[in-house]
């Protein structure tokens, strides 16, 4: 089986835009007066937005199950205030429950956060709860600057964040660590405010010792871990300089990677420098780069081609696209 860790629903039908545009539109209002907009969207229209799209590129790519949540970019942590950012996320993620009870062997539900600059994510406690006990999710997507690219609240290693992680110890379930979009005119979203968020998070785990206070807490920075591999000396140096022990003890059995890396040398640096239990099979599809790529005539994020491409063995190969994804995410039932 192959599973893909990180997919969001980037397909969505344009009432879901609409329903976003009349909350913005409302925000001169009271936040008291603010009601939660009506999302009118059928099941014909969630298949159609699907079929053509995720549900295709799983059957021409030969993925099996997505790990699906709502579109990122959108989180738009940075709107409104809290009533805003909650009515939101459970628009987005009741959706997101949709898709699953539609295709419940294409997809597996991850929900988006309440979460809102300068508020702590205390708030975020009774939605992923809502989503794990009620909609059968077995993650989150945590985004460690909900201001947009100006890094307002504390670092991911503050007791500002430690109720959260008590929630997500309890529900045994794991968060991909993912900012929204950029705000912030000089960091382009997918093309630098991801890669940075990526980078900024891994480097402050580094400082800290999170994992220490919390042994079980399971955390994914997506995009092949951004410039971390690549720079794993500089970390392992930095890492050593700190007096910590070495990345491997020190966060490697808490912290994963994905593999949306959207090219071979890329991949392949990622397989031979990072331990391949730490390594989940993920594109990101549909996502951030949508094109083919001329020297290959492949699409960018037809990653599945890179890892079948790359040096691993059979056992190896096989923990990248399911076993380590099981291990990671330990709520999700799939029948093989
Ligand atoms: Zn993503």
């Amino acid at each position: 089986m192959i599973i893909d860790c990180h997919g969001h629903y980037t397909t969505a039908p344009k009432e879901l835009e609409a329903f976003r545009k009349k909350q913005i539109d409302g925000l001169s209002e009271a936040s008291a007066s603010r009601a939660k907009p009506r999302l009118d969207i059928t099941d014909d229209q969630i298949r159609e937005s699907l079929e053509g799209a995720q549900l295709k590129l799983q059957r021409e790519r030969g993925s099996d199950v997505t790990i699906f949540s709502p579109r990122a970019a959108g989180m738009g942590h940075h709107i409104g205030d809290g009533t805003t950012s909650l009515h939101w996320t459970q628009a987005c993620n009741d959706l997101i429950h949709r898709c699953v009870r539609l295709y419940p062997k294409n997809f597996v539900g991850v929900c988006q956060l309440p979460q809102t600059p300068g508020v702590p994510p205390t708030n975020c406690i009774d939605e992923l709860e809502r989503c794990v006990k009620e909609l059968g999710f077995v993650g989150c997507n945590l985004n460690p600057d909900p201001s947009g690219g100006y890094w307002k609240d504390p670092p991911l290693t503050d007791k500002w964040w430690y109720p959260f992680y008590e929630k997500m110890v309890e529900l045994d379930v794991p968060a991909m660590i993912h900012v929204s979009m950029s705000c912030n005119p000089n960091f382009h979203t997918t093309g630098g405010h991801y890669i940075n968020g990526d980078t900024t998070a891994f480097m402050q785990l580094i400082t800290a010792d999170l994992f220490k206070d919390f042994p079980t807490l399971r955390l994914i920075i997506p995009h092949g871990g951004g410039a971390v591999p690549y720079h794993w000396g500089r970390y392992r140096g930095i890492a050593q300089d700190l007096k910590k022990p070495p990345l491997t003890e020190h966060l490697l059995r808490n912290v994963f990677f994905d593999t949306c890396v959207y090219h071979q040398p890329g991949i392949d640096l990622l397989l031979k420098v990072i331990p391949v239990d730490n390594i989940l099979f993920a594109s990101e599809m549909v996502g951030a780069v949508r094109g083919v790529d001329p020297a290959t005539g492949h699409y960018y994020d037809d990653t599945k081609r890179y890892v079948d491409a790359a040096s691993l063995g059979d056992a190896d190969r096989r923990k990248v696209f399911e076993g380590n994804a099981r291990r990671v995410y330990t709520r999700m039932k799939l029948s093989t």
